[in-house]
């Protein structure tokens, strides 16, 4: 492609809607245009790149045996009322656009595609001898993200890889997995990222386990936490870990004190003389079901620990059912703005003992008439605690289990793990955390969607059962930008070859002169037909201009055609160390050929 042909824009100002570096030098080097709120225009270099790395996961997804198929964006609202997530996508978490045809019927534009598929198995998949059986696709998909941003991190529109796993038996979906597994770290090497895979949260969902592939980056919106000896990582969303061990009470009998002014942890501890590991804490959630009902969660916990309100999002899920509900739309920590609403006294706050009486709860429709009071574990094990007296200014110390407050019988992990803190397989090791983009999530999710929508099979018995499924995303658009984010300097991208829109640029430093013009025209030629992806800097811009955009778009070698053409030569430049060399003009094709053959399959 020649320059001087092409819509090439390339911006000196740093956008101001950019905040982070990939996204800044992807608007820069007119890689991609904002058109909407998570809206974006994918420009000709930028589709190059898009269409590389969907080549790499396309080779990548037939090498495990997966089938390729396009499934409509278009869903009716029907599959995902069988499913039970019609509620949950367009209310709760909203992520799904929904629209009404002419003949009012909905329909939803697919965030995911677990309905769609589920309702083709059902159809076609009759006995056990079609499987195991993956489908994969390679499409746009839509969320209505609540904060569309840093470019293509977090579109509303987006390409995605997803590919969906049926399997007859548990062992046959986890053989699959773990070839998606391998395909999903063999995608990443391919691409030139640096990566790690995480445990993660599987959500409400439940099923046997799920991981994501995370490219380290700063900017990435995840931490992970990970033990140095590779045994252990995780989303910090999902991590367990061992927390410090408490210190040993001051205190050996019931006694209520005094703390006037101590409603956080550290004054009361400084009041008390005392430590954060021996207090419990007492925290107030606000839990809204789909049927209207709040819920008020009292969540006990150490002192010097945090909540995971992932864990706690999901232990409510599980206890939905109690409240004759399928689904949370909404948790919060309850501040006293929001109490207000459901309290009928004034709360003792930041006093808050564990057994705070339910009569504190408006006694009206909508509002559950008990708290619901969860446990951590790190709360349970402590003796002669400190806690609130659930009255203003005073807290009780040396108070225990059972004998001065009853312990709760919801003891759930709900812990938020941290670096510093032990690990669980080995507490030698001391957990780290790093900062990651997830690229991809790979997902044993069992028979929850075959169960809810009857998609089942016959085995060889005879006998009819739920199919057994995974589910496997990449994000395209967003690992193209992640690759940026890991691999940049200050002039520019710095493109891994294996995902370059371009392997090599050739540049005329100066287009009126005709020696230049022609070796530069010749070497185009040659190298293009040689298979390697060439671009030609003809415009007729200085020469400054062109180094510094070539820069800036990242292409990983760079051909200049200037004066040492003279003795036959032209200078060949490496992007990422910036080093260069003369070579004769016979010796490019072979030096590129050497240079780019590792990123090549
Ligand atoms: P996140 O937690 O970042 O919102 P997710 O858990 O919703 O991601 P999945 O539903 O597992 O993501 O989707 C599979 C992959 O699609 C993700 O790993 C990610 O790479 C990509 N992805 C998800 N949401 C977006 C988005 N809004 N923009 C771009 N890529 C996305
Ligand atoms: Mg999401």
């Amino acid at each position: 492609m020649r320059l001087s042909q092409m819509l090439f824009v390339t911006l000196r100002e740093v956008p101001a809607e950019a905040e982070i570096p990939s996204h800044q030098l992807l608007l820069r080097a007119g890689y991609i245009r904002r058109v909407g709120s998570g809206i974006y225009a994918y420009l000709p270099l930028m589709w190059r790149v898009l269409q590389k790395i969907t080549q790499i996961v396309r080779e990548e997804m037939d090498a495990t045996g997966a089938q390729e198929c396009l499934l409509p964006q278009m869903q009716p609202a029907e599959l995902w009322r069988e499913s039970g997530r019609w509620e949950t996508y367009t209310q709760a978490e909203g992520i799904m656009f929904a629209l009404t045809d002419r003949q009012d019927r909905e329909l939803g534009l697919g965030p995911t595609h677990e309905e769609v598929v589920t309702a083709v198995a059902r159809d076609m998949v009759r006995s056990y001898r079609q499987l195991p059986l993956t489908l994969y696709q390679i499409q746009t998909k839509f969320r209505d993200e609540i904060r569309p941003r840093f470019g293509l991190m977090r579109g509303r529109e987006f390409i995605m890889k997803d590919a969906y796993s049926f399997a007859a038996e548990e062992a046959d979906l986890r053989a699959t997995y773990d070839k998606m597994h391998e395909a999903y770290c063999r995608i990443l090497q391919r691409c030139g990222l640096a990566y790690r895979v995480v445990d993660a949260d599987s959500g409400a969902i439940g099923g046997s386990g799920s991981q994501e592939f995370m490219v380290l980056a700063e900017a990435g919106e995840d931490a992970v936490l990970y033990s140095e000896d590779g045994q252990y990582a995780a989303n910090v969303e999902k991590a367990v870990s061992l927390p410090p061990d408490p210190d040993p009470s001051p205190f050996s009998q019931l006694e209520k004190r005094e703390t006037p002014n101590a409603a956080t942890i550290d004054q009361a501890c400084q009041l008390l003389d005392c430590r954060p590991t021996q207090v419990v804490k007492n925290l107030i959630y606000a839990a809204l079901y789909d049927t209207g009902l709040t819920v008020l969660v009292l969540v006990s916990i150490r002192g010097d620990q945090d909540v995971n309100e992932v864990k706690l999002h999901n232990e409510l899920v599980k206890v939905a059912d109690q409240y004759q509900s399928k689904t949370l739309i909404a948790l919060q920590v309850a501040d006293s703005q929001d109490l207000a609403k459901w309290i009928s006294k004034p709360l003792p706050m930041g006093y808050i003992a564990p057994d705070l009486a339910d009569d504190y709860l408006q006694n009206k429709q909508g509002i559950a008439q008990q708290f619901l009071r969860l446990v951590d574990p790190t709360a349970v094990e402590l003796q002669n605690f400190v806690t609130g007296a659930n009255q203003m200014e005073y807290h009780f110390v040396g108070a225990n289990w059972q004998q001065d407050f009853v312990l709760p019988p919801q003891v759930v992990d709900l812990r938020l793990a941290q670096a510093g803190d032990r690990a669980v397989h080995d507490p030698q090791q001391i957990l780290c955390s790093a900062r990651g983009i997830e690229i991809g999530h790979i997902f044993q999710l069992g028979t929850k969607y075959s169960q809810e929508m009857g998609a089942t099979y016959t085995n060889e018995a005879g006998e009819e059962n739920p199919l057994v499924m995974g589910c496997y995303g990449v994000g395209v658009s967003r690992l193209a930008q992640a690759a940026v984010e890991q691999s940049y300097d200050q002039d520019g991208i710095i493109w891994p070859a294996a995902i370059a829109p371009y392997q090599a640029i050739i540049i005329i430093p100066n287009s009126k002169d005709s020696d230049q013009v022609k070796a530069a025209e010749q070497l185009y030629t040659d190298l293009n037909q040689a298979g390697i992806e060439t671009l030609l800097d003809d415009r007729t811009e200085r020469a400054g201009v062109k180094f510094k955009d070539a820069d800036l778009i990242g292409i990983p070698y760079r051909i200049v055609c200037g004066r040492s053409l003279q003795e036959g030569k032209v200078e060949f430049v490496d992007r990422a160390t910036h080093q260069s060399q003369l070579l004769g003009l016979d010796q490019v094709m072979s030096t590129l050929e050497a240079a780019l053959s590792p990123s090549r399959p």
